[in-house]
């Protein structure tokens, strides 16, 4: 089969012939109908190398998946070949107590889990191929009806990711808060449509490229700044000058965890879940008081199942580019000179 792979840190991925998974016991194959591009594949295969995360390549890439049961490994029950389903991406030990309540994410034997990889595509093989082994059938939701794989795919992680991030905060998204959503690309987009479809807060969001604030717009948000001289004061005046109760930095680069700060409010919430590698000093008189100041990683498997049926029922519209295998480098590629708007997803089997 096809497998888009990372040979070695530092490198551009290319699309090799590799054989076919088997799936163990317990295990499922998959075919794969959608894998996302996600901007962390582009800082795993351009900033890091060995010693930073405690995986190495080769590997797939391809993080963000649905598909199809292609084949069940012995003793698999509850799921059919052919049965559409979404892959939850976090893959921790299994049996520790964070895992056995689906919070793979936070597993509590991350030396056990990383064994020897964080999940597919990450150290382990993912999604960009025509067949994808999962390790173990929990891993797996079924899709709901009205939900194909293409669209199911971003929202295993761009927009699991948000979720997780924005639900930690509802009780501070009270009708009259405000939330800023900072980078509105396949992140940050399904963050916009997330609060407007599970509460009553103001959205602002903050890109560089028009062409993102204006998916902003259309996604649900309420004022769209670019970031810069003035973007702070522009965000506090519609907060009436207190502040946003809620800022979710999708970059997370000095200049927009400073914006973040600014623009946050006494007793709120910063949560950094861009990986841009910028710093936040905090200290007694340099944050809101009580402000609290987060990073968050993907989402739970509970979180996916809720997720899907936000999908479902179309409170959640992912703006999608689809793209074949051997469109995949272009995807990063667009990704990287700010053409690409949304979410990417290469599909390696149509149907
Ligand atoms: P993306 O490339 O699709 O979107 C990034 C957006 O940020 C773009 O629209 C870009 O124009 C905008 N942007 C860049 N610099 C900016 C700035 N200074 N101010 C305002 N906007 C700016 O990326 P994505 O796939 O949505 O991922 C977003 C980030 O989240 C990446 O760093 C990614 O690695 C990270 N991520 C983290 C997790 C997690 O669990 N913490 C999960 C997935 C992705
Ligand atoms: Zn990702
Ligand atoms: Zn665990």
């Amino acid at each position: 089969m096809r497998a888009l792979r990372l040979l070695e840190w530092k490198s551009d991925p290319v699309l090799v012939e590799v054989d076919d998974p088997v799936p163990g016991p317990g295990q499922v194959v998959i075919r794969v109908g959608g894998a996302g591009a996600c901007h962390s594949d582009l800082h795993l295969m351009r900033e890091f190398g060995p010693g930073v995360v405690p995986w190495d390549p080769p590997f797939t890439l391809g993080h963000e998946n649905a598909g199809w049961v292609q084949e069940l490994g012995a003793g698999v029950t509850g799921l059919e070949v052919g049965q559409p389903v979404a892959v939850h991406g976090p893959w921790g030990c299994g049996t520790c107590a964070r895992c056995r309540a689906g919070m793979e994410n936070y597993c509590d034997d991350p030396a056990a889990a990383l064994k020897p990889g964080g999940g597919g595509g990450l150290g382990l093989d993912g999604g960009m191929a025509d067949l994808m082994l999962v390790p173990d059938a929990r891993h797996l939701v079924p899709l709901p009806d009205g939900l194909d794989p293409v669209a199911a795919a971003p929202l295993t992680d761009a927009g699991l990711t948000p979720y997780h991030a924005v639900r930690r905060s509802w009780p501070k998204l009270v009708p009259d808060a405000t939330a800023v959503v900072i980078g509105v690309g396949g992140l940050g987009h399904l963050a916009v449509q997330i609060l407007q479809a599970t509460t009553a807060a103001r959205i602002v969001a903050v890109d560089t490229r028009p062409e993102a604030l204006a998916l902003a717009a259309e996604s649900g948000a309420d004022l769209t700044v670019q970031p810069g001289d003035g973007a702070a004061a522009d965000i506090r005046a519609v907060t009436g000058g207190q502040g946003a109760d809620v800022v979710l930095d999708f970059v997370g680069s000095d200049d927009t965890l400073a914006l973040g700060a600014a623009v946050a409010r006494t007793v709120g919430d910063l949560t950094l879940v861009g990986i841009a590698g910028g710093s936040l000093r905090v200290s007694f008189f340099s944050v809101p008081y009580e402000l609290s100041v987060q990073t968050t990683y993907w989402g739970s498997r509970p979180e996916l199942v809720e997720v899907l049926q936000l999908g479902a029922r179309g409170l959640l519209r992912p703006t999608i580019t689809t793209m074949s295998l051997e469109q995949a480098t272009d995807a990063y590629r667009h990704m990287e000179d700010g053409t690409a708007v949304g979410r990417q997803v290469i599909v390696p089997n149509p149907s």
